[in-house]
Formats: structure tokens, C-alpha cells, sequence
């Protein structure tokens, strides 16, 4: 679908330009011109597909640029309004925004689900509803950063850099939601090991954030050095992994039999998700077929969600595994190998 004619070089023109009018002001460098109350009341779905013009890759600007083998539904610099009121309508951002989105509301749903059913019935104390509930939290703020990503991307340059910042924040917090509830539960009884672990985790992501100020991170440039860093942290999960699996006495112990595979897993969730991603597949051999489902980042989003739901039930699994055998009997099985 193409734009309406000349409507593009308005646009440049509020991409370029500053804030003038005095009744607007920014957001993460999104110009809010409109009232929010505005926007909700004149109805965020009363919008129709051609309010919003859509533009082919070759049209669009250098910021938005990234994935020439999704050639068509692109959005190019709209308002605030514009941005929050396009994932009503069918871009190639709307399975992105709402596959976050709908894991964001899913999110919320497991820790009501948790806190109220589930810890409960397994006998939790306060720290596992405090470390659950965190890190259910962790999973939906990566989910919003990532849906706002999708949505205010295309708001301008400014503002798709802050958002990249943002979504890549998110992410770094979604791993960490990952790494709590299961550093907490491997651990379970043997503290001093979970909290050498969680204070790793927390120096590690501490060194993440102090690399982002860094001004070259957000660009292209760093992409590679960027991808590095998070597999760092993700790869990192092997060692306390392997630590656990000989602490319990290796592949003879029950536990470690239940629960290899089910990390083992996981890391190939993570991995094919991110093989999406990085690869473009499947949009890279067939150009064009999947600008508006199926591409790449629609299977990487789906992934990432995958995992983290995958995480959650091995969380529920481990609390039951847990008031079976408390943490005395599982000292004595340890003793039992040594
Ligand atoms: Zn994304």
C-alpha cells in the first residue's frame, strides 16, 4: 500500500523539527500534542486503514530501515495518537505489538494465579511469593518495553532510539526474571550458593547498564558487540546450571533427571527464537510473503514468550517438587552421595 501523495514530506518535517507549540511536550522523546484524555475519548479503535498510510521499504527513512525483506506495511513518523491508535489496524507491527502485549495481560494473569493459588498450595513463604511475584514482573515489564518499542518506533528518530534503549532494557530485566524464581528454587536449600549466584546475576546486569551509556551502543555499529553481551548473560545460566547438577549428585539423582532436561529445554527455546531473529528467516527466501504475519520477529516475540511461560510451569513444577521434599531430606540425600 502506498502513501498519500506529498504526505510524506509533512512528515520529514515534524521528524526534523522541534517542539514549537507550547501546549505539547515529550515522553521519551515522543511529542505528545494531544492530550492523552483526548486520544480515549475520540476512541482508539475509531480509526480506518487508510487514516494511517503505509509505505514500501525503499520509501522509507534510514532509521526505520533494518529488514529489507519485509518490503511493505511500514508506518513512517506518526503522532502520539497515530502511533498508540495503529495497532488497531494491520501493519507489520501489529503482530509485534500484540504478541507482547498478550503476554504482558498473560503475565499478570500467572501472578494473581501464583500469589493467590499456587504458593499457597505448596506452603510458600514470604520470600517465594516475594522472589515469584518479581520476577513476574521482570517478564511483564520486558513485554511492555518491547510492545512501546513496536508501537512509538516509528514516532521519529529521536524517539526510535530511545525506544530501542528502552526495549533492549527490557529484555536485559526479562532475562533477570528468568534467572531469580530459578537461582532461588535450584538453590532452594543451600543459601549460601543462591545468594553468591543472585549477587553474580546482579553485578553482571549492573555491567550491562554501564555498557549502555556508552554513546556508540544504541547504534548499528555496536549491534554485534550488543548481541555479545546478552548471550553473555544468558550463557552464563550453564554455570550455576552445572554447579546444581553435581551439588545433587548428577544424572543418579531424581531431581537433576527432572529437571536437566527442562533447562536443557529452555536454552533451546531461547536459542531457536533467537535463530529467527538473527537469521530472517523465513522472510529472507521469500521477500515480501510475510510483511504482516510470520516474519522473523513475529517468531522471535512468540519465542521469547514461549520460554518465559516454559520458565513459569518449571517454577510450578519445582514448588511442588519442593513441599514433597523438604529442604532436610534433601541434605541427607546429599550426604548419602559424598
Ligand atoms: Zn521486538
Amino acid at each position: 500500500m502506498m502513501g498519500r501523495p506529498g504526505s510524506y514530506e509533512n512528515i520529514k518535517n515534524r521528524q526534523t523539527g522541534y517542539l514549537s507549540k507550547s501546549d505539547s511536550y515529550s515522553i521519551l522523546d515522543i511529542e505528545i500534542d494531544q492530550s492523552f484524555e483526548n486520544a480515549l475519548s475520540s476512541g482508539l479503535c475509531d480509526l480506518k486503514e487508510k487514516d494511517i498510510p503505509l509505505y514500501d521499504y525503499k520509501e522509507i527513512p534510514e532509521f526505520l530501515k533494518g529488514n529489507p525483506f519485509v518490503t511493505n506495511g511500514y508506518r513512517v513518523s506518526l503522532p502520539f495518537t497515530l502511533c498508540l491508535k495503529s495497532m488497531f489496524i494491520w501493519t507489520n507491527e501489529t503482530i509485534n505489538i500484540w504478541s507482547h502485549l498478550g503476554g504482558f495481560f498473560l503475565f499478570i494473569f500467572f501472578m494473581l494465579y501464583d500469589n493467590i493459588i499456587e504458593i499457597p498450595h505448596n506452603g510458600g513463604s514470604f520470600a517465594d511469593h516475594a522472589i515469584v511475584t518479581i520476577g513476574l514482573i521482570c517478564y511483564q515489564f520486558c513485554m511492555l518495553c518491547s510492545a512501546g518499542f513496536h508501537m512509538f518506533g516509528c514516532h521519529s528518530e529521536r524517539a526510535s532510539k530511545r525506544w530501542l534503549a528502552v526495549d533492549l532494557a527490557g529484555i536485559l530485566i526479562g532475562v533477570i526474571g528468568c534467572y531469580l524464581p530459578a537461582v532461588h528454587y535450584a538453590f532452594y536449600c543451600l543459601s549460601i550458593w543462591r545468594d553468591i549466584y543472585l549477587i553474580t546475576i546482579a553485578v553482571l546486569s549492573g555491567l550491562i547498564v554501564f555498557v549502555q551509556f556508552h554513546p556508540q551502543y544504541f547504534t548499528n555499529h555496536w549491534f554485534h558487540q550488543r548481541i555479545a553481551v546478552y548471550i553473555g548473560l544468558v550463557a552464563y545460566g550453564v554455570i550455576p546450571a552445572t554447579h546444581w547438577y553435581f551439588l545433587n549428585g548428577g544424572w543418579s539423582s531424581e531431581i537433576v533427571r527432572m529437571f536437566i532436561p527442562k533447562v536443557v529445554t529452555m536454552y533451546c527455546l531461547g536459542m531457536l527464537a533467537f535463530a529467527f531473529y538473527i537469521t530472517k528467516f523465513p522472510e529472507r527466501f521469500f521477500p515480501g510473503w510475510f510483511n504482516f504475519i510470520g516474519s522473523s520477529h513475529n517468531l522471535w516475540h512468540m519465542g521469547i514468550v514461549v520460554a518465559f511461560v516454559w520458565m513459569q510451569t518449571c517454577l510450578w513444577i519445582m514448588m511442588d517438587y519442593r513441599k514433597h521434599h523438604p529442604c532436610l531430606q534433601d541434605l541427607q540425600i546429599q550426604v548419602k552421595h559424598e
